[in-house]
């Protein structure tokens, strides 16, 4: 076996590609050759969804590619190969993406991220105004 010491991963979405590791400062993913899908392990999410500049360079995939993607749905988890659940983010609905239950790792196409990043700030700049 070769990429041992390479920490890569069988994409959920494409047959045969792998992803590997993106390090963006504190903040770790995967991400596809092939469709620049983005993994990420528990907790991860949480930290992208604070960093817009982390996000910019992580998700550089075309948003074309990942809308054809999202209606991929199926797939297993990279980590323990469990079957994946499609779910929709609960603000914002139109963005799908797939989750594990067993390690809580999340797969998101192309885009998916992007949107959902700039969905958090500008509802957390229209708290911020409406507060006085
Ligand atoms: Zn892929
Ligand atoms: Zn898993």
């Amino acid at each position: 076996m070769s990429d041992t010491e390479i920490d890569t991963l069988p994409c959920p979405k494409c047959e045969g590609a792998s992803m590997h590791p993106v390090t963006v400062g504190e903040i770790t993913v995967h991400r596809c050759k092939e469709c620049s899908g983005i993994w990420l392990d528990e907790g991860q999410r949480l930290k992208l969804q604070k960093d817009k500049h982390a996000v910019e360079e992580i998700d550089i995939g075309s948003h074309e590619v990942g809308h054809e993607h999202d209606s991929i749905t199926g797939g297993n988890c990279p980590r323990c190969n469990q079957p994946l659940r499609h779910i929709h983010d609960k603000a914002q609905k139109q963005i799908g993406f797939e989750v594990c239950r067993a390690c809580r790792g999340s797969f998101f196409d192309a885009g998916e991220l992007t949107d959902l990043t700039h969905f958090s700030l500008s509802e957390r700049i229209r708290a911020l105004l409406s507060r006085d």
